[in-house]
């Protein structure tokens, strides 16, 4: 199987963009694919949330872009069955080295060429994107097959997507031509009211997006399962939110064989 890599982004932080990654690589691992997770935010909120302390790491995400550190030497196994490329804070910095230096858009693709050069190979690769447009949503779009945009259907929520859009533009214009956007996914999504269903259609529509299926509903096991170390796939088997991201990760897979 060839490797797919998506880029989940919105600059707007509180979307689920996180939970998602973690969700869906689980889903995904679950199937049987073999995933890697990289965590493009400084906060680490990924790698906190699979058990990892940052504190506890020697190397991270910031080694390999901004250090040339091999991407093998950071990458862990986390019981959640994915393999990840942690973040520490220390990856606020990147954002100010990569600025000057040449080829930066493209540190994160050649990241994943180089672990295929070494004879690692991932199904899927997931990238945590930070809530900006700066140079590592920048350098992760570049890396990306695909784009996908959680959203949290609320009335303003359609304000940032405008600009999301115009950077995916500009990334497909100049470094990652086969880049797509592969839909918006509803999150934090509750379906009691009208509301959340017209927000969604109204943004589809205005921006000719495609809506991933299904939205992920919204509950209250997503808040526990980062102290936990894992997954909510692993928390809480057949919650009603781990049940939508699996259905959403089969909905990835049968996009990725046609
Ligand atoms: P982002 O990465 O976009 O900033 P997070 O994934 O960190 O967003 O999610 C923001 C907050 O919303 C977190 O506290 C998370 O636990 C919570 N959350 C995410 N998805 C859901 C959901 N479906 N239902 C309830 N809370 C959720
Ligand atoms: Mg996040």
């Amino acid at each position: 199987m060839t490797t797919t890599t998506l880029a989940i982004a919105n600059q707007k932080g509180g979307v689920a963009k996180t939970t998602t990654v973690a969700s869906l690589g689980a889903a995904l691992a679950e199937l049987g694919h073999k995933v890697l997770l990289v965590d493009l935010d400084p906060q680490a909120c990924l790698t906190f949330s699979l058990g990892i302390d940052p504190e506890d790491l020697e190397f991270s995400v910031h080694h390999v872009l901004t250090k040339g550190l091999a991407p093998s030497e950071v990458i862990i196994e986390t019981e959640d069955g994915v393999d990840l490329m942690p973040a520490t804070i220390e990856l606020a910095r990147a954002e100010a080295d990569l600025l000057t230096r040449t080829g930066r858009e493209h540190v994160i693709k050649g990241a994943i060429e180089d672990l295929e050069e070494a004879g690692i190979h991932y199904d899927w690769v997931l990238l945590d994107c930070p809530p900006s447009l700066g140079v590592l949503t920048v350098a992760g779009l570049t890396a990306a097959d695909g784009v996908l945009i959680p959203l949290q259907c609320e009335t303003l929520s359609h304000r940032g997507v405008g600009q999301l859009l115009d950077t995916v533009h500009d990334v497909r214009k100049f470094t990652n031509r086969k880049l797509k956007v592969w839909g918006v996914l509803p999150t934090l999504f509750d379906g009691r009211t009208n509301h959340s269903r017209t927000v969604l259609e109204t943004i589809s529509e205005t921006y000719e997006l495609d809506v991933i299926e299904p939205p992920i509903p919204k509950t209250i096991k997503f808040a526990e399962a980062p102290a936990a170390g894992r997954s909510i796939l692993a928390t809480n088997k057949s919650n009603k939110g781990a049940m939508a991201y699996r259905e959403v990760a089969a909905n990835l897979v049968k996009r990725k064989k046609k």
